[in-house]
């Protein structure tokens, strides 16, 4: 069985430094340098990011549904069904036609390019990617890769899709993974290892941790411009998670679903131009 995505978050030191922010719960992801969560700066709430659409049709219906699930706000359900809760989650995300293509995936500042294609046997189903300055993410990629989700593959459900697409999802909004050991906790930013449809979506803790990591505002926006950039090359923090320094404070962090996690990862290949 295969885990969904392998990264952490990290902020300064490219080698040596594994800051493994272990959490029960509430899962945001720590830029270890400052102790804040990274997240994107916006001067309001409730905010929007875009998600652009390079999708093919088998997943654009679980590009939308899971667009719906990190939104929602107000009286909800989580998975055993008496427990209602309510959340203020201020984030709302859209999605928009997209500015790349499925396998190019450039990344566009101020959004999120999601993207598919078959990008070859590298051992990963899902790939997302977060640039960030200082705790700000700038601009996010995520991609779903068509290998592992031909017509035989045992990943080929509406299930593992989903669960996999809300994961990339939730790390372009900021977030970690709740628990990395195969526990069912019921959302998708577990590991599941025999998924359910409870974890296609995020679960209580998910918001609450959006509404933490963006309860304050900030006096400037990185949801709006809109200029892309290159690639530099990536290494390796830990199995899983990956940075790129693109000098002056910024960074890309990739987080990684490996098909094999348990095997030595240099760097993802990420397929595409
Ligand atoms: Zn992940
Ligand atoms: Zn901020």
């Amino acid at each position: 069985m295969i885990p969904r995505c392998r990264l952490f978050a990290l902020s300064l030191a490219i080698a040596g430094l594994s800051v493994f922010a272990s959490s029960a719960a509430a899962a945001p992801w720590i830029n270890s340098s400052t102790g804040n969560p990274y997240h994107w700066a916006r001067t309001a709430n409730p905010f929007t990011v875009k998600l652009g659409n390079n999708m093919t049709s088998a997943w654009t219906t679980y590009l939308n549904e899971t667009s719906l699930d990190w939104s929602r706000s107000g009286s909800l359900t989580d998975y055993v069904l008496d427990l209602n809760f309510t959340t203020t989650n201020p984030l709302r995300s859209t999605v928009v036609t997209g500015l790349t293509t499925g396998r190019k995936c450039r990344a566009t500042t101020g959004r999120v390019e999601v993207c598919n294609a078959a990008y070859g046997n590298n051992g990963w189903l899902g790939v997302a990617s977060i640039w960030a300055s200082g705790d700000h993410i700038t601009r996010s990629t995520v991609k779903l890769n068509d290998t592992y989700y031909g017509s035989n593959s045992s990943y080929n459900t509406p299930i593992w899709r989903k669960a996999v697409l809300c994961q990339e999802i939730g790390h372009a909004f900021g977030l970690d993974h709740q628990d990395t050991t195969g526990s069912n906790l019921h959302t998708c930013m577990d590991y599941a290892s025999t998924p359910d449809d409870w974890n296609t979506r995020p679960n209580r803790y998910d918001y609450f941790t959006l509404e933490t990591s963006y309860a304050h505002l900030d006096s400037t926006s990185t949801i709006a411009a809109a200029t892309t950039s290159g690639r530099r090359g990536l290494h390796r923090v830990r199995d899983g998670l990956y940075v790129e320094d693109l000098g002056g404070g910024n960074r890309r962090f990739v987080w990684v679903v490996w098909a094999v996690p348990s095997v030595f990862h240099s760097a993802p290949d990420e397929g595409g131009a």
